[in-house]
Order: C-alpha cells, then sequence, then structure tokens
C-alpha cells in the first residue's frame, strides 16, 4: 500500500472562520513518487504536510503512515513513528547553528536512540555533495550548501517518506535545482516517497504528480512524466 494515506482528513482550527483548513482531504502518496502539492495561500498546504507527518491531529478521517493508523497512537508512540519513517526538509534548513555538519547529520538518529549508521551518513553526505565539509557550522555554507546538510540529515535516517516545505523558497534557481536534482534521486535511487509543498511551478515540474488544493480540498491533479534530470 502507500506510505502515507489520508482519508477524509478534516482539520479545524479553534477559533478558525466557517471554512476548516482540510475540509475532507483524501490522497495517497505512494513509495518511490515525487509529488507535489500547490494551491494558493491559506488553501490547507501546511495543514495537509503537518497531518501526513503526525506533527497535527486531524479533527476527523484517517491519517495511516506505513499502514499504520495514527490517530489510535499516543504521543510517545506517535512521536517514534513519526522518527522511524519521516524526514523533513524546510525553507528555513533548520538546522543546528551550533553543531557541525556531521552532528546535525546524526542528530536526528540520535533523538531516536537508535545507533547511529555513520557509514551510510558517509554516503549520503557524499550524494549531497558535502563530501569534506563534514566539521563545518551551518553558518560557514551558502543557502544551497545548508539545504543540502537538510537533505543528508534527512536521508541519514532512511525515512519513507520526506516532507518538504517550500525547500527552494530560499535558493536561487542553480541551488534549487541541485535540491530538486536530489529529491528526484532520492525518489528514484532509494525509492523514497517525496511530498513536496511548492509555489513555483518549475519545482513542481519535477514531480511526477502535481495535487491542487483550493480550500482545504483537492481540486484536481495532474500526473506529469517524468523529467530528464539535468545537473
Ligand atoms: P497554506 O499552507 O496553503 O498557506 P495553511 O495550512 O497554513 O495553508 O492554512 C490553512 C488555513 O488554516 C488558513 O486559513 C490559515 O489561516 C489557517 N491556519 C493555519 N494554521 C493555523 C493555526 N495554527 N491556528 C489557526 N488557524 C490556522
Ligand atoms: P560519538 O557518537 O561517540 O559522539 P562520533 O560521532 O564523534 O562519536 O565519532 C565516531 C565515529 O564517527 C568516528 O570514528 C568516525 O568514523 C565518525 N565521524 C565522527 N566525526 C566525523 C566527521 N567529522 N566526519 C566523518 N566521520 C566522522
Amino acid at each position: 500500500g502507500p506510505v502515507v494515506e489520508l482519508v477524509d482528513v478534516v482539520r479545524r482550527y479553534a477559533g478558525g472562520s466557517g471554512t476548516p483548513a482540510l475540509a475532507g482531504v483524501t490522497v495517497a502518496f505512494a513509495a518511490g513518487t515525487f509529488n507535489a502539492v500547490m494551491g494558493p495561500s491559506g488553501s490547507g498546504k501546511s495543514t495537509l504536510l503537518q497531518c501526513a507527518a503526525g506533527l497535527d491531529r486531524p479533527d476527523g478521517g484517517q491519517v495511516r503512515l506505513a499502514g499504520q493508523e495514527l490517530g489510535t497512537l499516543r504521543e510517545p508512540k506517535l512521536t517514534q513513528a513519526r522518527r522511524r519513517r519521516v524526514g523533513f526538509v524546510f525553507q528555513s534548513y533548520n538546522l543546528m547553528e551550533s553543531l557541525s555538519v556531521w552532528q546535525n547529520v546524526l542528530l536526528p538518529q540520535r533523538l531516536a536512540g537508535t545507533r547511529p549508521d555513520r557509514a551510510w551518513a558517509r554516503e549520503v553526505l557524499h550524494r549531497v555533495g558535502l563530501a569534506g565539509r563534514e566539521d563545518d557550522r551551518p553558518g560557514q555554507l551558502s543557502g544551497g550548501q545548508r539545504q543540502r546538510v537538510a537533505l543528508a540529515r534527512a536521508l541519514a535516517a532512511r525515512p519513507e517518506v520526506i516532507f518538504a516545505d517550500e525547500p527552494t523558497g530560499a535558493l536561487d534557481l542553480g541551488a534549487g535545482r541541485e535540491v530538486l536534482a536530489l529529491l528526484r534521486e532520492a525518489v528514484d535511487d532509494l525509492r523514497t516517497a517525496v511530498v513536496m509543498v511548492t509555489h513555483d511551478p518549475a519545482a513542481a515540474a519535477w514531480a511526477d504528480r502535481v495535487v491542487f488544493l483550493a480550500d482545504g480540498r483537492v481540486v484536481s491533479e495532474l500526473a506529469q512524466p517524468t523529467v530528464e534530470t539535468v545537473a
């Protein structure tokens, strides 16, 4: 089955006006697929990611992560499921500035209490073009390099799905393309599912599929032929 599955998910924020942030969303994301989520500001894209990742609890419907219904899990188990299965990449990188690249990449595994897989972490840093930069602090790196550290950090934990919220939003065109090519590689080589919120049609063009949201609903979907990865 799919890695992530939302069935009729409803999310209403307390004090929110009439329309819920998610008004009955049904969508599934499969292993080895690159999915873009687009829609106007306020259409529910971030809420969709938060609910799919188990960071927010819906008011109705079901979210399944690797077949596990998240609504049935209490807090420590929910966090455990998220740490085992989910990687995150944010627009603003969210790196720990006081830690080295290497320590940032190993941090999720340390927090999860799993034994860090150092050989894989080294391989992942090589994949993202940062071999040799392990001892740098994020402050010594460009935006594109920082985002590649964030991607390495996500990949190092071997997630089944990576949620990326505007991963190229703060990057110039070239750096953005490098990050998109690496997400594409994670999908094609590692069979990771990627769910990427973006405003940028050029970024969405790297996805296999674009899901459009409006007013908390999926209003259309577009399947796309896979792009050639041009380095
Ligand atoms: P998008 O990511 O597409 O911009 P969001 O998921 O952030 O949309 O927001 C969807 C709707 O939910 C918006 O109307 C927004 O104002 C509302 N919303 C989002 N987060 C909160 C929150 N924490 N509290 C109250 N309302 C929120
Ligand atoms: P600990 O988990 O005990 O804090 P470290 O992560 O500091 O241990 O180092 C343990 C091993 O991790 C080292 O022997 C080395 O193989 C690898 N390692 C540590 N730091 C780096 C680095 N900057 N670059 C590449 N490999 C590293």
